[in-house]
Protein backbone atom coordinates (compact mmCIF):
# COMPACT_ATOMS: atom_id res chain seq x y z
CA UNK A 1 0.00 0.00 0.00
CA UNK A 2 1.22 3.70 -0.64
CA UNK A 3 0.53 5.46 2.84
CA UNK A 4 0.63 8.81 3.85
CA UNK A 5 1.20 10.54 7.21
CA UNK A 6 0.57 13.56 8.33
CA UNK A 7 3.15 14.50 11.92
CA UNK A 8 6.43 12.59 12.21
CA UNK A 9 7.04 13.19 16.02
CA UNK A 10 6.76 9.48 17.97
CA UNK A 11 3.07 8.24 16.40
CA UNK A 12 3.98 9.30 12.67
CA UNK A 13 7.20 7.32 13.33
CA UNK A 14 6.06 4.21 15.01
CA UNK A 15 3.97 3.49 12.25
CA UNK A 16 6.07 4.73 9.87
CA UNK A 17 8.98 2.23 10.84
CA UNK A 18 6.31 -0.16 11.20
CA UNK A 19 5.01 -0.19 7.82
CA UNK A 20 7.78 0.35 6.07
CA UNK A 21 9.06 -3.36 7.60
CA UNK A 22 6.28 -4.82 6.56
CA UNK A 23 6.93 -3.65 2.85
CA UNK A 24 4.36 -0.66 2.53
CA UNK A 25 5.65 2.87 0.69
CA UNK A 26 5.34 5.68 3.29
CA UNK A 27 5.49 9.06 3.49
CA UNK A 28 5.82 11.14 6.70
CA UNK A 29 4.94 14.93 6.42
CA UNK A 30 6.22 17.10 9.49
CA UNK A 31 5.36 20.73 9.95
CA UNK A 32 8.54 21.39 11.77
CA UNK A 33 11.85 23.10 9.77
CA UNK A 34 14.31 22.17 11.83
CA UNK A 35 13.43 18.66 12.80
CA UNK A 36 12.59 17.15 16.15
CA UNK A 37 15.68 16.25 17.79
CA UNK A 38 16.56 17.74 21.02
CA UNK A 39 13.84 18.87 22.08
CA UNK A 40 11.98 16.42 23.98
CA UNK A 41 13.13 15.16 27.65
CA UNK A 42 12.84 12.01 29.33
CA UNK A 43 9.60 9.29 29.04
CA UNK A 44 8.81 7.04 31.11
CA UNK A 45 8.89 3.33 29.03
CA UNK A 46 5.94 1.11 29.36
CA UNK A 47 5.23 -2.64 27.91
CA UNK A 48 4.16 -1.46 24.51
CA UNK A 49 7.25 0.97 24.24
CA UNK A 50 9.09 -2.35 24.94
CA UNK A 51 7.70 -4.17 22.56
CA UNK A 52 7.89 -1.87 19.72
CA UNK A 53 11.41 -1.67 20.05
CA UNK A 54 11.77 -5.35 20.08
CA UNK A 55 9.96 -5.27 16.86
CA UNK A 56 11.72 -2.63 15.16
CA UNK A 57 15.32 -4.40 16.29
CA UNK A 58 15.71 -1.26 18.67
CA UNK A 59 15.87 -3.38 22.17
CA UNK A 60 19.21 -1.14 23.16
CA UNK A 61 16.95 2.06 23.22
CA UNK A 62 14.91 1.10 26.14
CA UNK A 63 18.09 -0.04 28.26
CA UNK A 64 19.51 3.97 27.76
CA UNK A 65 17.83 6.13 30.01
CA UNK A 66 18.48 7.73 33.09
CA UNK A 67 17.46 6.64 36.65
CA UNK A 68 16.44 8.28 39.34
CA UNK A 69 17.38 6.36 42.66
CA UNK A 70 14.47 7.31 45.00
CA UNK A 71 11.30 10.02 45.15
CA UNK A 72 11.36 12.42 47.44
CA UNK A 73 8.88 15.02 48.63
CA UNK A 74 9.58 18.72 49.59
CA UNK A 75 7.82 20.94 51.33
CA UNK A 76 8.55 24.45 50.77
CA UNK A 77 11.32 25.12 53.46
CA UNK A 78 12.96 22.73 51.27
CA UNK A 79 13.03 20.04 53.76
CA UNK A 80 12.90 16.52 52.28
CA UNK A 81 9.34 15.38 54.10
CA UNK A 82 8.93 11.58 52.63
CA UNK A 83 11.44 9.63 50.56
CA UNK A 84 10.17 6.20 48.82
CA UNK A 85 13.34 4.33 47.30
CA UNK A 86 11.44 3.54 44.05
CA UNK A 87 14.09 3.83 41.38
CA UNK A 88 12.69 4.76 37.98
CA UNK A 89 14.53 5.15 34.55
CA UNK A 90 13.53 8.07 32.07
CA UNK A 91 13.97 6.97 28.42
CA UNK A 92 15.84 9.56 26.13
CA UNK A 93 12.89 11.04 24.22
CA UNK A 94 15.67 12.48 21.91
CA UNK A 95 17.64 9.01 21.60
CA UNK A 96 14.00 7.20 20.82
CA UNK A 97 13.55 9.77 18.26
CA UNK A 98 16.45 9.98 16.45
CA UNK A 99 16.66 5.94 16.12
CA UNK A 100 13.30 5.21 15.07
CA UNK A 101 13.96 8.11 12.67
CA UNK A 102 17.09 6.14 11.34
CA UNK A 103 15.10 3.26 10.31
CA UNK A 104 13.27 5.17 7.44
CA UNK A 105 15.16 7.26 4.63
CA UNK A 106 14.89 10.95 3.82
CA UNK A 107 12.85 10.06 0.67
CA UNK A 108 10.02 8.98 3.04
CA UNK A 109 10.25 11.65 5.83
CA UNK A 110 9.31 15.07 4.79
CA UNK A 111 10.33 18.07 6.69
CA UNK A 112 8.77 20.94 6.92
CA UNK A 113 5.53 20.32 4.90
CA UNK A 114 2.29 21.32 7.12
CA UNK A 115 -0.66 19.57 6.19
CA UNK A 116 -3.47 21.27 6.11
CA UNK A 117 -6.44 19.23 4.75
CA UNK A 118 -7.41 15.29 4.47
CA UNK A 119 -9.77 13.79 2.49
CA UNK A 120 -10.81 10.47 0.71
CA UNK A 121 -13.30 9.09 -2.05
CA UNK A 122 -13.83 5.13 -2.93
CA UNK A 123 -10.45 4.90 -4.83
CA UNK A 124 -8.13 7.11 -2.54
CA UNK A 125 -7.25 8.96 -0.20
CA UNK A 126 -5.27 12.41 0.35
CA UNK A 127 -3.54 14.86 1.76
CA UNK A 128 -3.22 19.17 1.24
CA UNK A 129 -0.11 20.37 1.95
CA UNK A 130 0.46 23.96 2.83
CA UNK A 131 2.70 25.14 -0.15
CA UNK A 132 -0.50 23.77 -2.45
CA UNK A 133 0.94 20.14 -2.86
CA UNK A 134 -1.96 17.57 -3.25
CA UNK A 135 -0.37 13.43 -2.07
CA UNK A 136 -2.53 10.88 -2.68
CA UNK A 137 -1.99 7.33 -0.80
CA UNK A 138 -3.97 4.47 -0.26
CA UNK A 139 -4.24 4.85 3.34
CA UNK A 140 -4.20 8.43 4.97
CA UNK A 141 -2.81 8.60 8.83
CA UNK A 142 -2.99 11.70 11.26
CA UNK A 143 -0.48 11.62 13.45
CA UNK A 144 -0.21 14.92 14.05
CA UNK A 145 -1.05 15.99 17.35
CA UNK A 146 -3.77 17.47 19.19
CA UNK A 147 -4.49 20.56 16.58
CA UNK A 148 -4.57 17.65 14.22
CA UNK A 149 -5.63 18.44 10.43
CA UNK A 150 -6.87 15.52 9.55
CA UNK A 151 -8.78 15.05 12.42
CA UNK A 152 -11.01 18.33 11.60
CA UNK A 153 -11.40 16.86 8.05
CA UNK A 154 -12.57 13.05 9.15
CA UNK A 155 -14.24 14.13 12.39
CA UNK A 156 -15.48 17.83 11.42
CA UNK A 157 -18.18 18.41 13.92
CA UNK A 158 -15.77 17.01 16.97
CA UNK A 159 -15.32 19.32 20.04
CA UNK A 160 -11.76 18.57 19.99
CA UNK A 161 -9.23 19.46 22.82
CA UNK A 162 -10.99 20.96 26.18
CA UNK A 163 -8.92 22.82 28.60
CA UNK A 164 -8.53 21.57 31.51
CA UNK A 165 -7.80 24.57 33.36
CA UNK A 166 -3.88 24.54 34.23
CA UNK A 167 -0.40 24.71 32.54
CA UNK A 168 2.54 23.39 32.57
CA UNK A 169 5.64 25.64 33.34
CA UNK A 170 8.63 23.76 32.12
CA UNK A 171 12.61 24.06 32.41
CA UNK A 172 15.18 22.01 30.65
CA UNK A 173 18.49 22.87 32.03
CA UNK A 174 21.76 21.49 31.48
CA UNK A 175 23.09 20.23 35.00
CA UNK A 176 25.99 22.11 35.13
CA UNK A 177 24.05 25.00 35.17
CA UNK A 178 22.15 24.00 38.47
CA UNK A 179 23.17 25.98 41.80
CA UNK A 180 25.37 22.92 43.84
CA UNK A 181 22.51 23.61 46.57
CA UNK A 182 19.50 22.00 43.94
CA UNK A 183 21.75 19.90 42.89
CA UNK A 184 22.62 17.65 46.23
CA UNK A 185 18.88 17.56 46.68
CA UNK A 186 17.34 17.02 42.96
CA UNK A 187 20.42 15.29 41.07
CA UNK A 188 19.56 12.24 40.82
CA UNK A 189 15.89 11.70 42.07
CA UNK A 190 12.12 12.35 41.33
CA UNK A 191 11.07 15.44 43.23
CA UNK A 192 8.03 16.47 43.96
CA UNK A 193 6.33 19.40 45.71
CA UNK A 194 2.57 19.73 45.90
CA UNK A 195 0.79 23.02 47.08
CA UNK A 196 -2.96 23.98 46.52
CA UNK A 197 -3.71 24.02 42.64
CA UNK A 198 -0.49 23.27 41.95
CA UNK A 199 2.38 21.22 41.96
CA UNK A 200 6.07 20.99 41.00
CA UNK A 201 8.29 18.06 39.82
CA UNK A 202 11.42 16.93 38.25
CA UNK A 203 13.86 14.44 37.32
CA UNK A 204 17.46 14.36 35.42
CA UNK A 205 17.03 13.28 31.98
CA UNK A 206 19.91 12.51 29.38
CA UNK A 207 21.33 15.27 27.41
CA UNK A 208 20.08 16.83 23.90
CA UNK A 209 22.23 13.93 22.17
CA UNK A 210 21.00 11.56 24.61
CA UNK A 211 24.32 12.18 27.03
CA UNK A 212 24.24 9.90 30.05
CA UNK A 213 27.73 10.50 31.65
CA UNK A 214 27.04 13.10 35.05
CA UNK A 215 27.69 16.00 33.94
CA UNK A 216 26.50 16.11 30.21
CA UNK A 217 22.58 15.60 31.47
CA UNK A 218 19.70 18.22 32.02
CA UNK A 219 17.24 18.65 34.61
CA UNK A 220 13.56 18.65 33.76
CA UNK A 221 11.31 20.83 35.76
CA UNK A 222 7.98 20.96 35.68
CA UNK A 223 5.06 23.15 37.64
CA UNK A 224 1.81 22.52 37.21
CA UNK A 225 -0.16 26.21 37.71
CA UNK A 226 -3.85 27.10 37.69
CA UNK A 227 -4.42 29.42 35.01
CA UNK A 228 -7.94 30.95 34.41
CA UNK A 229 -6.57 33.43 31.28
CA UNK A 230 -4.88 30.99 29.07
CA UNK A 231 -5.13 33.61 26.01
CA UNK A 232 -2.82 35.89 27.59
CA UNK A 233 -0.79 33.08 28.60
CA UNK A 234 -0.07 31.75 25.65
CA UNK A 235 0.67 34.83 24.08
CA UNK A 236 3.83 34.75 22.79
CA UNK A 237 6.65 37.85 22.27
CA UNK A 238 5.18 39.02 19.13
CA UNK A 239 2.07 39.13 20.42
CA UNK A 240 0.41 36.06 18.72
CA UNK A 241 -1.72 33.76 20.54
CA UNK A 242 -1.07 30.13 20.34
CA UNK A 243 -3.57 27.59 20.78
CA UNK A 244 -2.32 24.81 23.15
CA UNK A 245 1.47 25.14 24.28
CA UNK A 246 4.35 28.21 23.88
CA UNK A 247 7.64 26.50 23.03
CA UNK A 248 11.35 27.69 24.03
CA UNK A 249 11.76 31.20 22.93
CA UNK A 250 8.29 32.53 23.36
CA UNK A 251 7.75 33.62 26.54
CA UNK A 252 8.14 37.08 27.03
CA UNK A 253 10.80 38.84 29.55
CA UNK A 254 7.99 39.99 31.25
CA UNK A 255 6.01 36.43 31.63
CA UNK A 256 9.65 34.86 32.50
CA UNK A 257 10.03 37.75 35.38
CA UNK A 258 6.41 36.82 36.79
CA UNK A 259 6.89 33.12 36.58
CA UNK A 260 10.76 33.60 38.54
CA UNK A 261 9.26 36.07 41.26
CA UNK A 262 6.26 33.54 42.13
CA UNK A 263 8.37 30.58 41.67
CA UNK A 264 10.57 32.30 44.71
CA UNK A 265 7.82 33.41 46.28
CA UNK A 266 5.61 29.83 46.28
CA UNK A 267 8.19 27.01 45.60
CA UNK A 268 11.04 25.45 47.42
CA UNK A 269 14.60 26.61 46.56
CA UNK A 270 15.57 24.16 44.66
CA UNK A 271 12.73 24.40 42.23
CA UNK A 272 12.91 27.81 41.86
CA UNK A 273 16.62 27.77 41.15
CA UNK A 274 15.98 25.37 38.20
CA UNK A 275 13.44 28.07 36.76
CA UNK A 276 15.75 30.63 36.91
CA UNK A 277 18.22 28.72 35.42
CA UNK A 278 16.62 28.00 32.39
CA UNK A 279 16.83 31.45 29.83
CA UNK A 280 14.01 29.94 27.83
CA UNK A 281 10.87 28.66 30.06
CA UNK A 282 7.88 26.67 27.88
CA UNK A 283 4.52 26.47 28.56
CA UNK A 284 2.20 23.84 27.76
CA UNK A 285 -1.65 24.23 28.50
CA UNK A 286 -3.00 20.62 29.47
CA UNK A 287 -6.35 19.82 27.73
CA UNK A 288 -8.14 16.32 27.48
CA UNK A 289 -9.27 14.98 24.52
CA UNK A 290 -11.20 11.73 23.18
CA UNK A 291 -11.84 11.48 19.88
CA UNK A 292 -15.31 9.18 19.03
CA UNK A 293 -13.64 7.27 15.97
CA UNK A 294 -10.41 6.64 14.84
CA UNK A 295 -10.37 4.90 11.35
CA UNK A 296 -13.32 6.35 8.77
CA UNK A 297 -12.40 4.29 5.43
CA UNK A 298 -9.15 5.31 4.63
CA UNK A 299 -8.62 7.86 6.93
CA UNK A 300 -6.84 6.93 10.29
CA UNK A 301 -6.49 8.77 13.65
CA UNK A 302 -3.71 7.56 16.08
CA UNK A 303 -1.80 8.82 19.28
CA UNK A 304 -2.67 12.66 20.09
CA UNK A 305 -4.56 13.36 17.07
CA UNK A 306 -6.98 11.12 18.83
CA UNK A 307 -6.40 11.17 22.58
CA UNK A 308 -5.37 13.58 24.67
CA UNK A 309 -4.35 12.32 28.26
CA UNK A 310 -2.51 14.54 30.87
CA UNK A 311 0.98 14.04 31.56
CA UNK A 312 0.89 13.00 34.68
CA UNK A 313 0.04 9.40 33.47
CA UNK A 314 3.34 9.50 31.63
CA UNK A 315 1.52 7.29 28.91
CA UNK A 316 1.20 9.49 25.79
CA UNK A 317 4.46 7.20 24.11
CA UNK A 318 3.34 4.25 25.30
CA UNK A 319 -0.58 4.70 23.83
CA UNK A 320 1.14 6.20 20.60
CA UNK A 321 2.93 2.73 20.46
CA UNK A 322 -0.12 1.04 21.03
CA UNK A 323 -1.83 2.70 18.43
CA UNK A 324 0.45 2.38 15.60
CA UNK A 325 1.04 -1.62 16.68
CA UNK A 326 -2.86 -2.10 16.07
CA UNK A 327 -2.94 0.08 12.96
CA UNK A 328 -0.19 -1.62 11.48
CA UNK A 329 -1.59 -5.35 12.36
CA UNK A 330 -5.16 -3.93 10.76
CA UNK A 331 -3.21 -2.95 7.89
CA UNK A 332 -1.34 -6.62 7.90
CA UNK A 333 -4.85 -7.55 7.38
CA UNK A 334 -5.65 -6.18 4.59
CA UNK A 335 -7.35 -2.81 6.11
CA UNK A 336 -11.03 -4.54 5.77
CA UNK A 337 -13.96 -3.04 7.49
CA UNK A 338 -13.21 -6.04 10.07
CA UNK A 339 -9.61 -5.34 10.35
CA UNK A 340 -10.40 -1.63 10.91
CA UNK A 341 -13.31 -2.10 13.52
CA UNK A 342 -11.05 -4.17 15.82
CA UNK A 343 -8.47 -1.64 15.54
CA UNK A 344 -10.53 1.03 16.31
CA UNK A 345 -12.52 -1.23 19.00
CA UNK A 346 -9.54 -2.06 20.98
CA UNK A 347 -7.51 1.55 20.45
CA UNK A 348 -10.78 3.88 21.72
CA UNK A 349 -11.28 1.74 24.79
CA UNK A 350 -7.07 2.29 25.57
CA UNK A 351 -7.82 5.69 24.99
CA UNK A 352 -10.90 6.61 26.78
CA UNK A 353 -8.97 4.49 29.81
CA UNK A 354 -6.44 6.71 29.98
CA UNK A 355 -7.38 10.13 29.11
CA UNK A 356 -9.84 9.28 32.55
CA UNK A 357 -6.54 8.15 34.68
CA UNK A 358 -5.30 11.68 33.43
CA UNK A 359 -8.43 13.27 34.80
CA UNK A 360 -8.21 11.85 37.92
CA UNK A 361 -4.81 11.73 39.16
CA UNK A 362 -4.82 16.03 37.30
CA UNK A 363 -8.30 16.40 39.21
CA UNK A 364 -7.09 18.64 42.44
CA UNK A 365 -5.20 21.08 40.03
CA UNK A 366 -7.70 22.25 38.10
C1 LIG B 1 9.39 18.01 20.20
C2 LIG B 1 8.60 17.13 21.16
C3 LIG B 1 9.19 16.75 22.37
C4 LIG B 1 8.49 15.92 23.29
N1 LIG B 1 9.11 15.52 24.44
C5 LIG B 1 8.50 14.64 25.26
C6 LIG B 1 9.17 14.12 26.41
O1 LIG B 1 10.30 14.46 26.71
N2 LIG B 1 8.52 13.23 27.21
C7 LIG B 1 7.24 12.79 26.91
O2 LIG B 1 6.70 11.95 27.63
N3 LIG B 1 6.58 13.29 25.84
C8 LIG B 1 7.18 14.20 25.01
N4 LIG B 1 6.52 14.67 23.90
C9 LIG B 1 5.11 14.29 23.70
C10 LIG B 1 4.94 12.88 23.29
O3 LIG B 1 5.88 12.51 22.30
C11 LIG B 1 3.52 12.75 22.79
O4 LIG B 1 2.61 13.15 23.77
C12 LIG B 1 3.12 11.34 22.48
O5 LIG B 1 4.19 10.54 22.13
C13 LIG B 1 2.13 11.34 21.34
O6 LIG B 1 2.85 11.61 20.19
P1 LIG B 1 2.17 12.04 18.85
O7 LIG B 1 3.18 11.74 17.81
O8 LIG B 1 0.83 11.46 18.74
O9 LIG B 1 1.92 13.59 19.01
P2 LIG B 1 2.95 14.79 19.08
O10 LIG B 1 4.18 14.39 19.81
O11 LIG B 1 2.20 15.96 19.54
O12 LIG B 1 3.39 15.00 17.56
C14 LIG B 1 2.62 15.56 16.57
C15 LIG B 1 3.56 15.92 15.44
O13 LIG B 1 2.80 16.37 14.35
C16 LIG B 1 3.36 17.57 13.87
N5 LIG B 1 2.25 18.33 13.29
C17 LIG B 1 1.26 18.98 13.92
N6 LIG B 1 0.40 19.52 13.06
C18 LIG B 1 0.87 19.20 11.84
C19 LIG B 1 0.41 19.47 10.52
N7 LIG B 1 -0.70 20.20 10.30
N8 LIG B 1 1.12 18.99 9.48
C20 LIG B 1 2.26 18.23 9.69
N9 LIG B 1 2.73 17.96 10.91
C21 LIG B 1 2.04 18.44 11.97
C22 LIG B 1 3.99 18.24 15.07
O14 LIG B 1 5.01 19.14 14.70
C23 LIG B 1 4.53 17.03 15.83
O15 LIG B 1 5.82 16.68 15.42
C24 LIG B 1 7.16 15.50 22.98
C25 LIG B 1 6.57 15.90 21.76
C26 LIG B 1 7.28 16.69 20.84
C27 LIG B 1 6.64 17.08 19.51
Amino acid sequence: MRIAIAGGSMAGLFSAALLRRAGHEVLVFERSRSGLEGRGAGLVAQEEVFVLLRTLGLDEVSRLGVVARERIALERSGAVIQRDPRPQMQVSWDHLYVAVRMLIDDEGYHLGQAVVAAGQDAKAAWLELGDGKHVEADLVIGADGIGSAVRRTMLPGDPGPTYAGYVAWRALVPEQLLPPSAADILSGRFAFFHMPGGQALGYTVAGAQGELEPGERRYNAVWYRRTVDLARTLTDTEGRTHPFSLAPGGVSAQARDALLVAARQLLPAAFADVFAAEPQPFAQAIFDMEAPRMADGRLALIGDAAFVARPHTAMGVAKAAGDAMALALAVERGWTPEARAAFEAERVQAGRAIVGYGRRLGASLA
